[in-house]
């Protein structure tokens, strides 16, 4: 859940229409439209991003008129199918996955099973990766890659390259070149596969407020 206060607003005399807030823009919330940015205010998540990029400085951030609550609402959805999601992706549902806007797994589970297909969406719809918009993003290609989800960045755009090893990943012979050099990942993976196991177990995969 995030509590969006701010709103990118664009002085369009100064914008020269480069794109390049279109390309960092976490929501995809900005078109470009003859040559001119123009920001989809239902959509700005306010991560900043746009801001911070523009060569013209023609973004400021803006106080919303009114504040904005994005959430999903996770009681609303099957928690069995919540739980199977965040086991596949190694998460367990209570785990925080962004820090800037402490959106947890089981929301963003809830977000996939309420049509999200995309990071976008899920950010979208959850506030997720709004913050320092980077952290967060593998988490939730995980997600995505876990309820079946085919990943494709978006065109031209810069949110995301696609995704990283993860220690159920990382090839046997990564493993043994750096065991001996201060990696574990063994013990890293069975840590966070006792992690993520907890909640299913203690929960029984049954609604977290039953
Ligand atoms: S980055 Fe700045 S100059 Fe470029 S299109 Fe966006 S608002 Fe206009
Ligand atoms: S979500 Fe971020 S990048 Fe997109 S318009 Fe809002 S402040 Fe700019």
């Amino acid at each position: 859940m995030k509590q969006v206060t701010l709103l990118a607003k664009v002085d369009q005399d100064k914008c020269i229409g480069c794109k390049i807030c279109t390309k960092v823009c976490p929501v995809l919330s900005i078109s470009v439209v003859n040559r001119k940015a123009v920001v989809n205010e239902d959509d700005c998540r306010a991560c900043g991003n746009c801001e911070q990029r523009c060569p013209s400085h023609a973004i400021e951030m803006v106080p919303r008129e009114k504040p904005l609550k994005v959430y999903v609402d996770v009681t609303k959805f099957d928690q069995g199918k919540i739980s199977e999601i965040c086991e596949k992706a190694h998460f367990n549902p209570e785990q925080v996955l962004c820090y800037c806007t402490g959106v947890r797994a089981d929301e963003v589970a809830a977000a996939i099973l309420d049509g999200a297909k995309t990071p976008e969406a899920v950010s979208l719809m959850t506030g997720i990766r709004t913050g320092c918009t980077i952290e967060c993003v593998q988490p939730v290609l995980r997600m995505l890659e876990a309820a079946g989800c085919e990943l494709k960045p978006n065109e031209g755009g810069w949110q995301w390259y696609g995704t990283t090893a993860t220690a159920w990943t990382v090839p046997k012979e990564v493993k043994e070149k750096y065991s001996t050099r201060g990696f574990y990942f063994e013990e890293d993976r069975e840590l966070l596969d006792d992690i993520a196991k907890l909640n299913v177990e203690e929960k029984g995969g049954k609604n977290r407020d039953a």
